[in-house]
């Protein structure tokens, strides 16, 4: 009988998250009744949200329940429907969770058109690229010359900010882990400037990129390099609160410093969260789906493969050892 592997939260971190809150199980594949879909993963998406999802607590959505599939974006081949909407071999994106297999009624199916690759559609042309579009667009909304902050800048949301910005005619600072991840920003993705935040000189080579100031944040990380930014605020800017994965996501949260600067430089700082906007989302695609077609939008994948690996890849990427998009292989 063929099997479906699926990773459950065992139990809920203390602090960091570990190995030891995952469980692997195996299960037979279950036959879709009348209306379901049967859809076989190719790719799972490893998203930072997914560590808020592990506690519990007041938020935007519910805690991951102990005991159940982990949450996540996958991509994935329908290899049986008793859904008219959906036929074998159909290319579905949808929330299949940590597991090889999954039943859908199909509403939260998209058929993709293989217009561009199908991890993509986990990465630029996915969730990660529609927050971008959303948070610059919608909440920063760069004119041309100004200058815009993107952290985590080589990462699957921060790359998309950042070459939008570009296209918008910012100029553009991203902030980055490392060396190899803040040439690629400059050399790959066309940022004018960015700054690796491991590096000693940090705090004085991000004065000296953001020397007139700063009109937008896209703000991924949270921490340090948020206070900094706030002391380097031009009058008017707007800040993207897009994700505080340095701040407290596995841990106690950093303190944010110099607020008085929101005052002083009449600025705005807004939340979001993408899923709460869905009518932008079909505009939104077509957009990024068109550029990264046509090459204009780069985007870079760490890729492991095999299902088992999840986790240890998902706790790097809360450490910043991902480059660009972290996905499993897993089929
Ligand atoms: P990334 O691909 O950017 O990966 C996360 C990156 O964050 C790492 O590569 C690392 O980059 C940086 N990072 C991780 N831990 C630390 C740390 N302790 N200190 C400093 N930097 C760290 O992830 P995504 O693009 O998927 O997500 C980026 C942000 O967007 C996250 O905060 C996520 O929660 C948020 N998000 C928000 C959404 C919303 O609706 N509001 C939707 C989707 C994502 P580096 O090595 O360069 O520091």
């Amino acid at each position: 009988m063929p099997v479906n592997q699926a990773i459950i939260l065992a139990s809920r971190p203390k602090g960091a998250a570990s190995l030891e809150n995952f469980t692997l199980v195996e299960n037979p594949v279950p036959e879709p009744q009348t209306g379901q879909v049967l859809v076989r993963h190719l790719f799972l998406s490893l998203d930072p949200y997914m560590r808020g999802r592990m506690n519990e607590g007041r938020s935007y959505a519910a805690a991951q329940a102990l005991g159940e599939v982990m949450i996540g974006g996958t991509v994935g081949e329908v290899i049986a429907s008793k859904n008219p909407r959906f036929k074998i071999a159909d290319k579905v994106v949808g929330m299949g969770g940590w597991q090889t297999h999954a039943l859908s009624d199909g509403r939260d199916l998209h058929r993709l058109d293989g217009s561009v690759p199908l991890s993509a559609c986990l990465g630029p042309v996915g969730m990660p690229g529609v927050t971008a579009w959303y948070g610059l667009k919608k909440i920063i909304a760069p004119k041309p010359g100004e200058t815009l902050v993107v952290t985590a800048a080589s990462g699957a949301v921060g790359s998309v900010v950042g070459q939008l910005a570009k296209i918008a005619g910012a100029r553009v600072v991203g902030v980055a882990g490392g060396t190899a991840k803040c040439a690629y920003v400059v050399q790959e993705l066309g940022f004018d400037a960015c700054v690796d935040h491991r590096a000693t000189d940090f705090q004085a080579e991000f004065n000296r990129a953001t020397a007139g100031g700063i009109n937008g944040l896209f703000e991924n990380v949270g921490g340090e390099v948020l206070s900094m930014s706030l002391r380097r605020l031009n009058p008017f800017a707007r800040i993207a609160i897009c994700g505080l994965v340095a701040s407290g996501y596995d841990g106690t949260p950093t303190p944010v410093k110099d607020i008085s600067n929101m005052l002083t430089m009449r600025a705005r700082m807004q939340g979001f969260i993408v899923t709460e906007h869905l009518a932008i989302w079909p505009q939104a695609l077509a957009e990024l789906s068109a550029l990264v077609a046509s090459g204009k939008l780069k985007y870079r994948e760490s890729i492991v493969e095999g299902l088992a690996a999840a986790p240890q890849a998902f706790l790097g990427l809360l450490k910043g050892e991902n480059f660009g998009k972290m996905l499993v292989k897993v089929g």
